[in-house]
Formats: C-alpha cells, structure tokens, sequence
C-alpha cells in the first residue's frame, strides 16, 4: 500500500516537474560554499535573518522556496528562464517573463527584486519595513544556484528538459531532472561515498587551487547583483553540454556523466562564490575612505 503511494507521488512529481531546481543537494552545496566567503558583516546579518530552525546554517534552509512552492504558487516561474528553441542565447527583455507574458516573473528578475528588497530593508526598523527579509535572504540564495543550472535558462518549447524523456543509466526520467539531481546524485555514490560534505570540499578544494585565478572575473559585478551574464552562461552551456547527445529516448550513461560532471561541479562553485559577492555587497558596502 505504501509503495503504491509512493508510485503515486512519483508520478505526480513526474507529471509537474517545472518546479524543481537543483535537488537539495545542489542547493545545500551552493549555500554551504557561499557561508565560507561571506564577510564579517554579512555573515552576522545572514544569521539574524535565518529562521531559528536553520541554527545559524543558510545551507540548511536554501531548499525552502521548492517546498513552498505549493502554498505560494506565484513563485513558481520565478525559478527560471525560458529562452526560443534553438538560439543558445538569453535576452532579459524578450526572455525574462512569466507564461502569461509578466514582465520580470522568472529567475533573473526575481534576483533583482529579492536583491532590492534586502538593499532597502537594510536600515529600517523592522516594524517599519514592507518586505519580510528573512524570505527574500531565502529565495536570494536559491535563485542564484537556480539561474547556474544550465537547464533553468533552456528551450521554451521542451520546457527546459523536462519534456525531453531520457535514461539516466536504467532509470527513466528526463534530461532536466538528470540536470538538478542524478548527476550529483550518481557523484556522491561514485567518487564520493555517498557523502554531500565530502563532494563539497572536493569543490571548495578546486576553488582555492584550479580555478582560483578565476574567482575575480566569477564575482565581478558593477552593480550589485548580476545575474543576466550568469543566465548567458547557463543557456550556453545548456545549448554545449545538456541538449548534446540527448535528444528524446536517448539512454545517457558514462560517457554523458564523465563529461557532464565537471560542468554541474563548476556551476556549483560559480553559484557559492557569486552568492557570497552578492551578499557581501548587500550587507557590507564598502566604507567610505576615511579622511586622514
Ligand atoms: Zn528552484
């Protein structure tokens, strides 16, 4: 009886898969790297904002817009981006709207707001201010991660992935879940032995050793959120490594994960380090230079 339950949600899951972002794991990773490049100021101001529950963790709480995705449906399209069949390119003004033609209802443009909301409660008392903070910290940091998957800035006309039906090895699903969970998840089991904290300090390891030459240009940003060059990236490495060599039925196995791979663990990293930038720029504003 359980198990036929449990086939049931499966395929309700299944059959309203928009949704998604990143799994949990996806989200956990990008928080719990952003928490170790967070300044003194912004870490302090993170932690007054989270939720007692998440004990001081962002990373703990970074899955919270999935789960309320059901009880707070306008935010639903705000975890990505569609952009035209084909293009492998992003445009904010043509792209960034919800299916009703919203202008701003999808993931960069959440980003601006949740970005603004924060910037402008930053000293209002708070009986005075109009934005609950503690949700737009939240859905801040998982809109960041959301707008790296490359697959939430892809094709209208296949719903980024999720109609396009493949195998992930034996299994079915489809190409965009394989995106936000099963190459991670397979991962942890092969490299990792199946332990999140274990993959995550593999990444944090590159970013202080490979890419470290790099970590400037990922937080460069002239104002202070920049999440359309991030969405560009996202739709071209959709366009370079997703929709390659997975058209519909197509069984994705080895081959696919070991090239896949090392662009999920990049974007995991590239999601932490601009999450951290974006908040440090948010909480701490650079001082003004004192007068000698
Ligand atoms: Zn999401």
């Amino acid at each position: 009886m359980e198990i036929w339950w449990v086939g049931r949600i499966l395929i309700l899951l299944l059959l309203f898969p928009r949704i998604f972002g990143w799994g949990k794991e996806g989200h956990y990773a990008v928080c719990k790297i952003a928490q170790g490049y967070l300044s003194e100021d912004a870490e302090a101001r993170v932690k007054k904002l989270l939720p007692d529950h998440a004990e001081g963790e962002l990373a703990t709480v970074c899955s919270w817009p999935d789960e309320v995705r059901f009880h707070y449906r306008w935010s639903s399209p705000l975890h990505y981006v569609d952009t035209p069949d084909f293009r492998c390119n992003y445009r904010h003004c043509r792209d960034c709207h919800d299916s009703a033609g919203h202008k701003d209802r999808c993931v960069t443009g959440a980003i601006y707001n949740y970005t603004m909301q924060l910037t402008s409660g930053l000293n209002v008392p708070d009986s005075e201010n109009k934005y609950n903070l503690t949700e737009a910290l939240l859905f801040l940091s998982h809109f960041i991660g959301d707008v790296h998957q490359p697959l939430h800035v892809g094709f209208v006309g296949d719903e980024g992935g999720n109609t396009v039906t493949v195998r992930w090895y034996r299994r079915k699903t489809n190409l965009h879940h394989v995106w936000d969970t099963m190459i991670i998840e397979s991962a942890l089991k092969t490299y990792y032995d199946s332990d999140l904290m274990t993959m995550i300090q593999a990444i944090q390891r590159n970013i202080t050793d490979i890419w470290f030459p790099d970590i400037s240009s990922w937080e460069n940003c002239n104002s202070t959120v920049c999440p359309d060059p991030y969405a560009s990236e996202s739709i071209d490495l959709a366009c370079k490594y997703a929709y390659r060599n997975a058209s519909p039925g197509s069984t994705l196995g080895d081959d696919y994960f070991i090239s896949r791979l090392p662009v999920v663990e990049k974007r995991l990293a590239q999601s932490g380090i601009r999450l951290a930038a974006v908040l440090n720029r948010i909480f701490s504003p650079k001082l003004p230079i004192a007068k000698e």
